[in-house]
């Protein structure tokens, strides 16, 4: 099947409502990277995702998007409570798959002779890898807590501070979580894997600010050009992977039933309203938990590691979160449609949240200015700090993008990068890199990636997330 792409601005194209879509589709992107996808299936995907009852305005893609399960990943869709659906495959796998960013006291002169140490005390310090296991087992009620406490949990234990909490995205807890709505065997690999990174495309990085593009938001957010930072990106583990797996299985088994006429299987989904599809949001809310704590547990060790490694007090580092975003994850939230608030249910899968200034959700300190927006590029380049408008509020239910987005399959990767040093390649470009798994590094080569710059450059120009400041990569350990 071929997708119809009508070009609407230099940085969107729509597709046009066509047999059974109920909506037409939007892709940010540029003409040069939509070249690029080949024969990438996500704009079919994006067709396929209008289909699903319930969808409000249009389906939405950003321009890091790539083939995912069922949606897109770089999708998002908004369905309406009464008439709509969820779908798993529309939050992806990785529930609360999402970044942090710590800011710090420290210039790029502190730790130059510094980073090879840090990175390897980084990668001693913190779990990495497929199944990796971490420093605790959690006994079943302790477990329950963390799926309904989230970040507030990880703090209780004594990994961080109140003022962390403070700047995580819903301040680090979904509501309605219920841990009776997690199979025993999500809560069994939920068990020993809290405070891991994870494997292959999760990271942490140490950074350091090139480049401010907007001054005044840049001083609200604490960053300047010099500055050190550190990037982490990980979600829910296996707990998450394992709810996405029960609920798809059980919504796939009930699809026949519910008559609807859709392009792919796995769109699988329940109407919001259903008991499938409640019982599947009270289980999403407890692998986002999850994720929040594993990232505040992740951040800690950071901090720990850093203080260890420089000789320095944590008020000589002054390591503070910046901010946390989840970019795997549905969300009840209320936009204008038609002239009319609308309360939706936003999939966000592989899109991150852009709220404008003045949002009520943001915590005081970003109101005047919106909300950080964490960008990761890839391994040997960096990321950018972006910050939420009220163009992504009115047009994209107040999304941007979530990264530069694969390019290349992770096989295509390692064989284009076979027979390659690529840890001494990144040795050159400035960035020490160190990964747990044999072929990772080969499989995150830069190139297996959509250049960052052109990715954040569309969405700055649609207006939908505005460029704050570039940070380049200078150490990172991978899955
Ligand atoms: P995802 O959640 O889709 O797996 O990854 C989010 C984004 O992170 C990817 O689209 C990619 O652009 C970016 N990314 C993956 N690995 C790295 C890394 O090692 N460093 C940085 N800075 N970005 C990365
Ligand atoms: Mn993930
Ligand atoms: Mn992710």
């Amino acid at each position: 099947i071929s997708v119809t792409l009508n070009k609407l601005d230099l940085c969107r194209w729509m597709i046009p409502k066509t047999g059974g879509m109920r909506v037409p589709g939007i892709i940010y992107t540029s003409e040069e990277m939509l070249r690029e996808m080949g024969d990438d299936q996500s704009p079919q995907q994006v067709m396929n995702v209008a289909y699903l009852p319930g969808i409000v305005k249009y389906s939405l893609a950003m321009p890091d998007m790539h083939w995912g399960y069922g949606f897109p990943i770089g999708g998002v869709a908004a369905f309406d409570l009464k008439n709509g659906v969820i779908s798993p495959g529309g939050v992806g796998y990785d529930i609360n798959c999402g970044c942090r960013m710590m800011t710090t006291k420290l210039n790029f002169e502190d730790i130059r002779d510094h980073v090879r140490e840090l990175v390897v005390a980084l990668f001693q310090n913190i779990p990495t890898g497929v199944g990796s296991t971490g420093v605790l087992k959690l006994a079943q009620k302790e477990e329950r807590q963390v799926l309904t406490q989230g970040s507030r949990w990880a703090v209780s234990q004594g990994y961080g501070t109140d003022e962390d909490v403070e700047t995580t995205e819903d301040y680090g807890v979904m509501t309605g979580a219920d841990p009776d709505k997690v199979s025993p065997r999500a809560m069994e690999r939920g068990r020993d894997q809290l405070g891991t990174l994870g494997s292959g495309n999760h990271f942490l990085e140490i950074e350091v600010v090139e480049e401010i593009f907007d001054p005044d938001v840049a001083a609200v957010f604490g960053l300047s050009v010099g500055q050190v930072a550190v990037l982490i990106h990980s979600g829910s583990r296996g707990l998450g992977y394992q709810i996405c797996d029960d609920y798809l299985a059980r919504m796939v088994k009930k699809m026949g039933e519910l008559g609807f006429d859709l392009p792919d299987r796995q769109l699988a989904c329940s109407w919001l309203e259903s008991t499938a599809g409640k019982d599947y949001l009270a289980a999403m809310a407890c692998a986002a938990n999850y994720a929040w704590a594993n990232r505040q547990m992740l951040m800690h060790w950071t901090r720990e590691t850093f203080e260890k490694t420089l000789q320095k007090a944590p008020r000589e580092l002054g390591m503070k979160l910046l901010y946390d975003v989840c970019h795997n994850i549905a969300k009840l939230e209320t936009f204008p449609v038609d002239g009319e608030m609308m309360k939706l249910c936003v999939h966000r899968k592989g899109a991150t949240r852009s709220f404008p200034p003045g949002h009520p959700a943001l915590p005081e300190r970003y109101r005047k200015v919106g909300q950080p927006v964490l960008i990761p590029g890839d391994m040997g380049t960096g990321s950018y700090v972006m910050v939420g408008t009220e163009k992504a509020y009115q047009e994209t239910f107040g999304s941007t993008c979530h990264g530069a987005g694969r390019v290349m399959s992770r096989a295509q990767a390692t064989r284009a990068s076979a027979g390659r040093s690529v840890a001494k390649e990144m040795a050159d470009r400035g960035v020490i890199v160190m990964a747990s798994g044999k072929g990772t590094l080969k499989e995150e080569i830069p190139e297996a990636y959509k250049r960052l710059d052109d990715v954040v450059d569309v969405v700055h120009r649609a207006g939908i997330s505005r460029k704050v400041a570039r940070l380049r990569a200078v150490g990172c350990i991978k899955g």
